[in-house]
Formats: C-alpha cells, structure tokens, sequence
C-alpha cells in the first residue's frame, strides 16, 4: 500500500510502498479516505531536534484521519463492515492505575499512532477498536479527518465553565481557533484571541472569536480597555508554547482565574510565580483528549450547529502531498487535507 513515509534522516517525507498492516485480534483495520496535516507532522516534516530523537526513520507518519473499517480481529465487538471511523491516536496500556480507575487520558504509558508507531497517512491503518470512534452519520468526512485537533480544543475549552465568562486565547493557530469557537458556541462573553499572524486571526474571527489581537502591533491591556473589561479575563487557554503569551495571560487574568495550558513550550520557561500565588489562579496542564468524553462532546457540539467547515481551507490528493505541507509550513492556512481515496 501507499504511505507517507520517513524514508531517511532528513527533513521531508517520502511517498512510498509499504507492506499492508496486520489485523490483531482486537484491532480494527481502517481503509483511510481523508487525512489532515497536524502542527506535529510539521515537527516531523522538518526534522527538528525532538523529531529526531522521537520518529523512527522507516515508520510511516499521520494520526489525523477519517476512514472506513474494512476488516477486524476475532474479538472486536461493535463494529461492522462499512462504519465510518476516527479513532484516538493515544494508545494506552490498560493496566496502570490511571487506566485502571478509568482515568485513561491519564496513562503513562501512552504510544502515538503515527509518533511511535506507523500512522494513518497511508491507505490502511490498524488501531486497537478501543480506540475507534464512529462518527454520527450528519458529520461529513472532512469534519471527522480533524476529531483530533478539535479534540485538543475540546479538551482544553471545556475544563473550565465558560458561560458568561471573559476568555483570552493566547495563539490563533488551527487548535486555539477551534478553541474560540467552541467558547463562543458554550456561551463565553468576550473571546479574544492573540497571535502574531494575521491570516490566522482573520480566521479566528470568521469562526466566532469576538476580538484577534495581533501582539506585535496592538497592546492586549488597551483592547481590554476599550472592551470594558476593568478586572480581567475569567478563563485563559494557551494555545501558542510561546512564554511571552503565558507571560502576558498571567497579567491580564482576573484574581482567582483559571488557565487550561496545551501550548508547548520550547523548553524551561519563566514566569512570575507571584502572578499565581497572589491571584489564587488554577492552572490545568492538558495533554491530548479525554477518553472519550471529549469524543461525545464533540460530535454533540457538531450536532448542535458548530460548524469548522471554514477550518478546512486547503485540499490536496495524496500525491501532492509537498504543496500540502508547504502550505502548511506557509502560515497561511487553517486545516490542510490529504485526500487518499482519488
Ligand atoms: P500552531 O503552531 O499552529 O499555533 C501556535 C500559534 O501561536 C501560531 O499561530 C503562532 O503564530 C502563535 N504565536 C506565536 N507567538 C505568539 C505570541 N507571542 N502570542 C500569541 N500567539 C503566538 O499550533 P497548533 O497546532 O494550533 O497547536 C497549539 C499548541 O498546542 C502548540 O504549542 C502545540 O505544540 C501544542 N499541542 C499540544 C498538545 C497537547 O496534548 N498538550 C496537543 C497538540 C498540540
Ligand atoms: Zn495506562
């Protein structure tokens, strides 16, 4: 079959033939139709210092997809031939604590489809069925092929009520994007969304972020001003790994406000402990989805009229995979997809 591979150590992938993957008894195996390209196949793409140490050269890559299951092991039960299925790329391991109090997102023996083990940019992908997801008839195939960056935004959104609260978003890229959407469709008052990269907050604001501040040329402090807002943001999510936007969500939250952090930052960072210990702020770290809460939340929110169709901005069939990488690595662009099935 075809796969996106890291055929050596460099930058780059490789379209080549790879030998079909094999069905064990409690797995699924997908036939993929759409993938998209996540902020970590650009990691992997330019082979940078923790994809080097990370993906091993030889296995093939992705873990955003949508596909059909087309065969399965003897002890899979649940699912037919035909059903259309994402699935969740963290593969836990069931028998440590976490996994065993049901807590699963919170293994620490997680594996990454398409990280540590061959991904989902290839024409078949196997996955334990525990971690499949059907995906409900109304939700279009695009749609499904991003679960998994809308799951990092579900995740991270939902970890704090929202409803009639002030949220800053530090980082318009396609997960703080869909961050802002999802505050503004749970009924958050003011979402403001900040980033350095202006096609990007455009994009925020097409999707429901009700102020994009572009920090290299606008003070956030005098956008709160002008928004009316004396005490602070109520809930912040940083969605950026960037210090100077901890830094400044650190300064314009409220006393006793609550900060969710996906954002990875590139290494130590530090920041004014007193801001924490002064303000009585709560700070959740967020590391992938909820098993599978997060998964039900968002097919629910789907349903009930949240729309990331203008997400998707881009669209390629496999074989031009460059031009889609490229245009990811552009900045100029919200989701891309790699469409397996032409
Ligand atoms: P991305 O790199 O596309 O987006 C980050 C955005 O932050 C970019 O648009 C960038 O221009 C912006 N930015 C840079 N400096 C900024 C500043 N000073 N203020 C505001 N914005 C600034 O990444 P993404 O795919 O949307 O993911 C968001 C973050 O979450 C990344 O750091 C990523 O590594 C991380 N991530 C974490 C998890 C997890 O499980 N914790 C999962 C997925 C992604
Ligand atoms: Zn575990």
């Amino acid at each position: 079959m075809k796969a996106l591979v890291k055929a050596e150590a460099a930058p780059g992938l490789t379209l080549q033939r790879v030998k079909k993957p094999e069905v064990g008894h409690n797995d699924l195996l997908i036939k993929i139709r759409k993938t998209a390209i996540c902020g970590t196949d650009i990691h992997i793409w330019k082979w940078d210092e923790w994809a080097q140490k990370t993906i091993p050269v030889g296995m093939h890559v992705g873990h955003e997809y949508v596909g059909e299951v087309v065969g399965m092991g003897s002890e899979v039960r649940g699912y037919k031939i035909g059903d259309r299925v994402s699935g969740e790329g963290h593969i836990t391991c069931g028998y440590c604590r976490n996994c065993r109090a049901g807590r699963v997102h919170l293994c620490r023996n997680t594996t990454g489809v398409g990280v540590n083990r061959d991904g989902a940019f290839a024409e078949y992908l196997v996955i334990p069925a525990f971690n499949a997801f059907k995906i409900p008839d109304d939700i279009p195939d695009e749609i499904a092929s991003i679960l998994d960056p809308f799951g990092n935004a579900t995740h991270t959104a939902l970890s704090f009520d929202l409803v009639g609260e002030d949220v800053l978003i530090t980082g318009a890229g396609p997960i703080g994007i869909m961050a802002a959407a999802i505050a503004r469709h749970v009924g958050a008052r003011h979402v403001v969304i900040t980033d350095v990269n202006e096609y990007r907050l455009e994009l925020a604001l097409k999707m429901g972020a009700t102020r994009a501040v572009n920090v290299a040329k606008q003070d956030l402090k005098a956008v709160m001003q002008e928004l009316g807002m004396t005490e602070g943001f109520d809930v912040g999510l940083e969605m950026s790994g960037n210090p100077s936007a901890f830094r400044s969500m650190l300064e314009t939250i409220n006393h006793g406000g609550k900060i969710a952090l996906l954002g990875i930052p590139p290494g130590d960072m530090a920041i004014d402990w007193n801001q924490v210990i002064f303000k009585g702020l709560v700070i959740k770290g967020i590391y992938g989805r909820e098993m599978f809460e997060t998964w039900y939340k968002m097919a629910a929110m789907l349903q009930s009229g949240l729309d990331l169709s203008p997400m998707i901005t881009h669209r390629f069939p496999v074989e031009q995979y460059v031009t889609g990488f490229e245009t990811m690595l552009s900045g100029q662009s919200g989701k891309v997809i790699l469409d397996w099935t032409e």
